[in-house]
């Protein structure tokens, strides 16, 4: 052919991080049929939906099945019944929102990357390590990037300075990218730590991308959403997820708020966020719909309040395994996710391999998520308890 490509995939790692993961996990399967390889490594769910989230769905699909009650296209934003609860789901932490912010989606993960269509050629500040997608979806883009570690030297929650000291100059109009509770070190922001980004951002003409996906995991005094923090409206844009909350992740729906005020260049965001997604996306299927509806009612909340006790009970299982074995490590309180330091100053790729090849179970190498993720790995309580303790069991033997 001789069309002309977009070179800025040649800057891509070959395979995305869990792509690479499963592929690795399938040579090794292939190469041992008899073994049972227990995973800890992709952040999926393993426990079913709410009933409450089944019976609504259910409901929905009987709905379809009639001529009076039949839906097609769903308006591109969200129904308004849903766009409601996540007003008051939103309200729950006192935060108020205008349904005309609030805009449902098929994911958190689709809404990241798609939302830097929006911007011209900013400069990008990404914390190290994080969810890959933010990287990976501004490489496609060609855009600059810049990376801010996030250590144990600042307890994973690098603030300004951070920034500004991995740039050696002042920042003006970046867009900056914050995960709390972060994934993969399942460290969170508190009031104060976000504070600071916002005042940052309004100082700078900033913008900064919220990705709250793991929002359900926060038990402490720590923010659910930016907007808690006075200010945010005028500088920062969240992303939100039932993937993990409600075990929504074959279910598919998230939201992204987009602030009214919020403005640059004579354009509104949230305008243009309307026009991309009315364009480029037809809408959450209905019955999702109901189902989301559902897990924000506050029979949902409950049920999903089980299922997130559930992992962390996992995550406390994990935990103690790590801690009699002397392995360091962060996160698994606030977060699904536990953050070790690859025992014997091994690699994150080569934890990952002695793992896979001496206890046959899989986690996820550190360095997949940044380069400061080097010497790390991250292990995943979203797995059922079964697997999790007899993880666990095979950890004790070989660690
Ligand atoms: N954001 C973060 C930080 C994640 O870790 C994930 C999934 O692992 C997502 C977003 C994706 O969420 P969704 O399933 O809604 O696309």
């Amino acid at each position: 052919m001789k069309i002309r490509m977009n070179d800025n995939y040649r800057l891509l790692e070959k395979n995305y991080l869990f792509s690479e993961v499963a592929r690795r996990v399938a040579c090794y399967r292939e190469a041992h049929p008899e073994a049972r390889v227990l995973r800890l490594s992709v952040g999926d769910v393993t426990l079913p939906l709410p009933t409450v989230v089944t019976r609504a769905m259910a409901a929905a699909v009987e709905e379809m099945a009639s001529e009076e009650t039949f839906r097609g296209y769903a308006p591109e934003a969200g129904y308004d019944f849903l766009l409601e609860a996540i007003r008051s789901y939103y309200l729950r932490f006192g935060v108020e929102l205008a349904t005309s912010e609030i805009f449902a989606s098929d994911g958190a993960k689709s809404d990241v990357a798609n939302l830097s269509e929006l911007f011209g050629q900013n400069l990008v500040a990404i914390p190290d390590p994080v969810y890959p997608v933010y990287l990976d979806s501004n490489r496609m883009l060609g855009r600059e990037v810049v990376f801010v570690p996030a250590t144990e030297e600042n307890d994973y929650l690098p603030g300004p300075v951070a920034l500004e000291d991995a740039l050696g100059h002042a920042v003006e109009g970046a867009i900056i990218y914050l995960c709390s509770p972060n994934n993969p070190t399942g460290a969170v922001y508190g009031r104060a730590g976000l504070a600071a980004w916002v005042d940052f951002a309004r100082a700078t003409g900033s913008l900064i991308i919220f990705d709250s996906a793991y929002e359900a995991f926060i038990t402490g005094d720590f923010p659910h959403s930016i907007f808690e923090i006075e200010g945010a409206e005028e500088c920062a844009i969240e992303v939100a997820s039932l993937s993990k909350t409600a075990g929504f992740t074959g279910t598919r729906c998230s939201w992204t708020v987009v602030p009214e005020g919020l403005e640059a260049e004579g354009l509104s965001l949230n305008e243009m966020w309307l026009r991309r997604q009315t364009t480029k996306f037809n809408g959450v299927p209905y019955v999702v719909q109901r189902g989301a509806e559902a897990a924000l009612s506050d029979e949902g909340i409950a049920e999903c309040r089980e299922l997130v006790a559930y992992y962390r009970e996992n995550a406390q299982i994990i935990a103690s395994t790590l801690e009699e074995r002397g392995v360091a490590f962060t996160g698994g309180t606030q977060s699904p996710y536990l953050w070790l330091t690859c025992p014997g100053g091994l690699g994150s790729w080569e934890f990952f391999d002695l793992l896979l090849e001496k206890a046959q179970v899989v986690g996820t190498p550190g360095a997949g998520f940044g380069s400061f993720g080097e010497g790390h790995f991250r292990l995943t309580s979203f797995g059922s308890r079964e697997t999790t303790i007899e993880a666990c069991e095979r950890l004790r033997c070989i660690l």
